[in-house]
């Protein structure tokens, strides 16, 4: 069988004890083999003593198949465990076929002596062999150590390759645990904000309302909500178009620094026409570049504004819209959220109220400074002008004219046409003066049928010719009824600060007793005061004028 039996174990001993994997060295014993025992089909059956069975049971050489069946049915045959150390045993196979097993033991003196592995020996050349002789040539070669190392190399290999799963699968945890950390952080962060920005925005929504209702003069109401809302959300421009007929809109604008006004572009034919559109709507309404640059015919209004963003949202109080919030962005896009809309509506929501009591606050102030009839200022209204307009004048060393107009002949008019035509009579007459006033003069209803008109900075010559423009106005209006029809006229008394009085109450003295002289000289004329201010007379200032209208009821 074998030429020199010394140098072929020392070279199968280095060679199978140089293969770590029992894949390896179960084919170099399978290749060393039939030279050695004569038998074509070896195979390796490594015992493991934690499991106390045969875990690997590798197959070399002819018949591998075979030989695996083989060791299949060896495995589960607990003879094979019973097999001495050094004995090489025979086995009837199934197939009739005989196979040699020989085991090897841990020859490790520290440790107990435990199998290692068996080797299956079958498919003989030339017959199955001399046992006795066979074991001995065996036992030359390091079979127990190289099966040993190789059966342990191949399990720490499994260790490492379990260790190594089993790390990567902690370290798939921990990155699939860190990611959703992550996330929850994310998502924890991102609810805090949206809970701080909720916050932030009802706390704008309450401090911008409860400045707009800190105060009742309907400008401030209204100047106060553009500027808070311009700057809190850092707009261009925001305005408030109040009012419900965009005929009579008036514009608060609140417009960031070094931006021009464009509070006069709401008053031309597309401003209007916008307004109009806007104050139609009762739900916001959002502007965009894009849907302007696609529609320019449409909004030619929003691109003369270089419009980027807005969003209109009416100010409505009992279904009645009183107003609309215009917020606009030119420079940059401000993308208005559901959030943002719904809280610039709590906004106008909280407006509304603010607005209408300011409304109503104005009324009454109006009201109670303003004469029912005709509309202009009434008697105590009157008297506080008079007093500062006079001290005004005073102050400044200004001269100070009153004219007192008195309707002719009113109880005559009640009589023969009834109060209600009296009562026309007299509004004539206020809208006369209102209409015919300047901007600084002031006009009165002071009593029944009596007017008062005060003029600053007005001399005693210019105030009698005022008056007679004015007389003639007057004496210009004709009431008419189904039957009738008759021109108006009045007297018109006139005195002058310095001139004639040296305190508020002796101009309108004086204005009386010029007026009670037009009277006298049978109504429809001017009269000045002719009295000096110490009550001593004084050379006539103008000429006087007295043209009574042939037309006048009271020459009917
Ligand atoms: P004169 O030309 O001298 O001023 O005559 P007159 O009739 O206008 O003046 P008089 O003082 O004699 O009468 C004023 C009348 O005006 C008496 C009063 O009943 C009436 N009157 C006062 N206030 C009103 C008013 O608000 N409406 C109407 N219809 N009549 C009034
Ligand atoms: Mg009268």
């Amino acid at each position: 069988m074998d030429k020199n039996p010394l140098e072929n174990s020392v070279n199968l001993s280095e060679k199978m004890l140089s293969k770590l994997e029992v894949e390896a060295l179960c084919k170099t014993i399978a290749e060393h083999l039939p030279a050695i025992a004569g038998c074509q089909s070896i195979g390796c059956m490594f015992f493991d003593n934690d499991m106390e069975s045969f875990s690997d049971c590798l197959a070399a050489g002819k018949n591998p198949e075979t030989m695996e069946k083989l060791m299949a049915d060896f495995a589960d045959d607990p003879d094979l465990l019973d097999l001495k150390e050094g004995e090489l045993s025979e086995q009837q196979l199934k197939s009739g076929q005989t196979a040699l097993v020989m085991p090897f033991y841990d020859q490790d003196p520290q440790s107990d002596k435990e199998l290692i592995a068996c080797l299956v020996l079958s498919d003989f050349k030339n017959g199955t062999p001399d046992k006795d002789q066979l074991k001995n040539t065996l036992s030359q070669y390091q079979f127990a150590t190289a099966l040993k190392n190789a059966f342990e190399h191949t399990e720490l290999v499994r260790e490492n390759e379990r260790l190594r799963n089993s790390y990567d699968e902690i370290e798939n945890k921990t990155s699939s645990l860190e990611e959703q950390t992550r996330r929850l952080i994310h998502d924890l962060t991102a609810r805090d904000s949206i809970r701080t920005m909720h916050v932030e925005r009802e706390r704008l929504v309450y401090s911008i309302s409860n400045t707009v209702r800190s105060s009742l003069r309907l400008q401030d109401v209204l100047e106060t909500a553009v500027k808070l809302i311009g700057t809190n959300y850092s707009l261009n421009y925001c305005h408030i178009l109040h009012g419900n007929d965009f005929h009579s809109v008036a514009v608060y604008e609140y417009k960031s620094d070094q931006l021009p006004s464009i509070r006069d572009s709401f008053l031309s034919d597309e401003g209007q026409l916008f307004t109009q559109f806007i104050l139609s709507q009762k739900s916001p309404t959002h502007f965009e570049q894009n849907q302007i640059d696609q529609d320019p015919d449409n909004n030619r209004f929003l691109k003369s504004l270089n419009l980027r963003s807005g969003l209109a949202v009416p100010i409505i109080m009992r279904d009645k819209v009183l107003g609309v919030l215009f917020l606009q962005d030119s420079t940059v896009f401000t993308d208005f959220s559901i959030d943002d809309i719904s809280l610039i509506g709590s906004l106008a929501d909280n407006l509304a109220p603010a607005i209408e009591n300011a409304e109503l606050h104005k009324e009454i102030e109006t009201q109670a400074v303003t004469d029912g009839l005709t509309g202009v200022s009434n008697r105590r209204s009157f008297n506080d002008s008079l007093t500062r307009e006079f001290d005004r004048a005073k102050r400044y060393n200004q001269e100070l004219s009153l004219l007192v107009v008195d309707l002719d002949f009113l109880k005559k008019i009640n009589d023969t046409y009834g109060h209600q035509i009296g009562d026309e009579a007299i509004k004539n007459i206020g809208s006369v003066l209102a209409a015919s006033s300047r901007s600084t003069d002031i006009t009165a209803r002071y009593g029944g049928e009596e007017f008062c008109v005060l003029l600053p900075n007005t001399g005693a010559v210019m105030a009698s010719e005022l008056g007679d423009r004015l007389r003639r106005r007057i004496n210009d209006c004709r009431i008419e009824g189904q039957d009738f029809g008759f021109n108006i006229s009045a007297s018109i008394g006139v005195s002058c600060f310095p001139l004639h009085a040296e305190s508020a109450d002796a101009l309108f003295l004086r204005a009386d007793e010029a007026l009670y002289k037009a009277k006298q000289d049978g109504r429809n004329c001017v009269r000045v005061s002719s009295i000096g201010p110490d009550g001593n007379p004084l050379p006539p200032v103008t000429t006087e004028i007295a043209s009574a209208s042939p037309q006048t009821i009271g020459e009917s």
